[in-house]
């Protein structure tokens, strides 16, 4: 399978070199050459097929020949050696949670995928030894560290805001230890993104110790998001009802890999792209206009995403037209105080609690389902709600259960360097 730059579409990269990559050198997305269909049958049998199987068919073509079928299983395997149970909250909405993972967030599936894949072309002698430097404001940090920690021939760097992510997400960055490096950055978190960028383009660093990033516009990162829906499928379709689906939503990642295994044949009839006050999307689906303005900040902070980099695939996959986009996409979005009244009303009237991102998924549901009978909703729960724990205890006015998982890492010791400056992480790379 070969991939082409969004920004020019004669550029060509192969799944590995897609991969080590992340960006196209022209600074485009990679976008697949080819969106096959899968074989009805295979619809009719998944309910038969294990969670890797299911997995495998759909995931092949798009890595080709670069990792042989055997390996790609065993990365498939681990990926998704977790639960992702639909639930159901009320008649005709249930929720898919993806928190199951060792860091309680949906970006653990892409995170493993990547190390995988990643592993395994260092192990074959295809790339030299390379350090992951990701800029974290939060979930991104602790899926990417988990997913690679152990993984042979490659570091992680981690650069995170001091003071500026919550206890739990820390010590999910500053306890693992191994090859995984933490560094709490005397700064907000775009300036942690600007000493990455800047770290990138840096050819004495480069040359040195070669860096990649591990952001959801990798192509590891961002497909393996299209697994769950199909598991999600398995659990649905025997509703009996049309499907749809709605996907809190920051850099559109995760909704633009939804769509995909709809256009792959998945029996999804709509999407919904659920926004926080950053809601760039939303006004498009309005007005026709798009216009990125720079985020806000709010309690579901994973989403506070002023311009979505995943979005260009989104309008690829709808050839860029209008119409089309609109049949199959719809968004709304909603502020922090409306957030909170579904945290609250759902736990009130159900005893289910949602975090700040679900709970945005859920209210686009409710929206999208008001005048329609004909369905069965599914909101994707991105998080444990035990990480935002202050906003959800301080509404359902309860104590969140923390899992034993986080349980067992609250007591270990922090370990990080502090930087300040640009030239402190470069001494630190170069080391
Ligand atoms: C990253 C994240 C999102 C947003 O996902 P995108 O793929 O960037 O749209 C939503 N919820 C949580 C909890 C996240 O960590």
């Amino acid at each position: 399978m070969n991939y082409f730059s969004l920004n020019n579409r004669e550029h060509k990269a192969n799944f590995e070199h897609a991969v080590v990559r992340g960006l196209a050198p022209d600074k485009g997305l990679y976008f697949p050459e080819k969106i096959g269909k899968l074989p009805k049958s295979f619809f009719e049998q998944i309910g038969s097929l294990s969670k890797t199987e299911v997995a495998f068919e759909a995931i092949k073509n798009y890595v080709g020949e670069e990792i042989p079928e055997k390996r790609l299983k065993d990365i498939l395997a681990h990926t998704l050696d977790f639960d992702f149970p639909v639930v159901p909250v009320e008649e005709n909405i249930s929720s898919l949670e993806l928190f199951h993972g060792p860091t309680l967030a949906f970006k653990d599936v892409g995170a493993r995928f990547m190390a995988g894949s990643l592993g395994y072309f260092v192990e074959k002698g295809k790339i030299e030894k390379l350090t992951v430097l990701v800029a974290t404001s939060g979930d991104t940090g602790g899926a990417v560290a988990n997913g690679f920690l152990g993984v042979e021939g490659i570091d992680v760097v981690i650069l995170y805001p001091k003071g500026k992510v919550s206890e739990i997400q820390e010590k999910q960055l500053t306890t693992l230890g191994q090859n995984v490096t933490a560094l709490e950055v005397n700064g907000a978190f775009d300036e942690c993104q600007d000493m990455v960028k800047r770290a990138f383009l840096d050819d004495e660093i480069q040359q040195k110790r070669p860096l990649t990033s591990a952001n959801s516009i990798n192509v590891a990162r961002w497909l393996p998001q299209m697994f769950y829906y199909f598991l999600a499928y398995r659990q649905l379709k025997d509703k009996g009802r049309k499907l749809v689906f709605s996907v809190p939503s920051g850099n559109f990642g995760n909704i633009c890999a939804g769509i995909l295994a709809k256009e792959m044949g998945l029996p999804i009839d709509h999407f919904v792209a659920s926004n926080n006050a950053n809601n760039v999307v939303t006004r498009y689906l309005t007005n026709g206009n798009y216009e990125p303005r720079n985020s806000v900040q709010t309690i579901s902070n994973a989403m506070d995403v002023g311009n979505p980099s995943n979005f260009v695939r989104v309008l690829e996959i709808f050839e860029n037209k209008f119409g089309n986009l609109k049949k199959h996409l719809s968004s709304y979005s909603f502020d922090d105080l409306a957030t909170k009244m579904a945290i609250k009303e759902v736990h009130q009237k159900t005893g289910y609690t949602m975090d700040p991102h679900g709970a945005v998924g859920y209210l686009g549901l409710q929206e999208f389902l008001k005048h329609r009978q004909d369905y069965h909703g599914t909101f994707l729960e991105t998080a444990h709600p035990v990480k935002f724990m202050e906003t959800v205890e301080s509404v359902i006015e309860q104590k969140v259960q923390i899992p034993a998982v986080i349980d067992s890492i609250l007591d270990k010791k922090k370990k990080t360097h502090q930087i300040s400056d640009y030239d402190e992480l470069k001494n630190h790379l170069l080391q």
